[in-house]
Order: C-alpha cells, then sequence, then structure tokens
C-alpha cells in the first residue's frame, strides 16, 4: 500500500529534521505536507496509514496536516493554463498545441514541522510572560 511507504518517507524526513538539534529531540506536533493531486493520495488513507507508521516512535501524536494542490498544464505555445481535465490529457484547451508542461500536481512536499520546544513541562496560560529568565542558556 503506497501510503505507508510514503509515511515512512515523511516520517524520516521529519525525524532527520528534529534530532540532532541542540536540546535533544523535541516533541513534534503536526507535519506539513503538500500532495499534488496526481500522486492520487487519498487523504483519509494517507492520515491513517500516519497515524500507523509513528506508532510506537518519536513521533506518536503528531498531526499529519495534508494540503492538496491541482495539477495545472501550461501551454507553451500561447501560455494559456488550465486545470487537468479528469481524462489526464495534456493538450492545450484554447490553442490545442501539444506543447504543454505541469506546473503543479505532481509534488509531495514536506513543508513544514511544529514542534514543542523545548520539550519542558508545559506553562500554565497565566505564566506565559514570566518564562523569560529562567530559559535562557548561558
Ligand atoms: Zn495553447
Amino acid at each position: 500500500m503506497h501510503e505507508v511507504s510514503l509515511c515512512r518517507q515523511l516520517a524520516a524526513s521529519v525525524t532527520r529534521a528534529t534530532t540532532g538539534r541542540p536540546g535533544g529531540p523535541s516533541r513534534v506536533e503536526a507535519v506539513y505536507v503538500t500532495v499534488g493531486e496526481l500522486r492520487q493520495v487519498v487523504p483519509e488513507a494517507l492520515e491513517h496509514a500516519w497515524t500507523f507508521v509513528v506508532r510506537g516512535t518519536a513521533l506518536a501524536g503528531a498531526r499529519l496536516v495534508l494540503h492538496q494542490t491541482p495539477a495545472v498544464v501550461v501551454c507553451d505555445d500561447c501560455a494559456h493554463s488550465a486545470r487537468l481535465p479528469r481524462q489526464l490529457g495534456f493538450t492545450c484547451c484554447a490553442c490545442g498545441s501539444a506543447h504543454t508542461h505541469l506546473t503543479s500536481g505532481e509534488e509531495l512536499v514536506l513543508t513544514a514541522v511544529d514542534v514543542d520546544d523545548p520539550p519542558a513541562a508545559p506553562a500554565a496560560p497565566h505564566e506565559e510572560g514570566v518564562l523569560d529568565g529562567t530559559l535562557s542558556p548561558s
């Protein structure tokens, strides 16, 4: 099932990005991913696979936040751009040219990671303003 292997790759990228930082590993709260619609990823399936893949790892509990981008074809001859039709035709619908290229729709990009940094006990909301001075190193 390709959602699981996608999630394994994502988890590995997130782990690489969040370990080895000063102050030790941070708890990851959310992972933001942009997926082009040509990837044919079912968001619910990817989220389910993510939960399964990160269970029991340092990433357990991290939310996967998906942003899907449409597939857009741009014509090289007349510069017309259009959402890719469902039949996956690559011919320009304005001038009929076959010289077109995709500008989006195939990406699968890890765009951001929210971390709880540093991994300390959560502060009570009304104490937010008095944390300065107790957390600064050196
Ligand atoms: Zn055209």
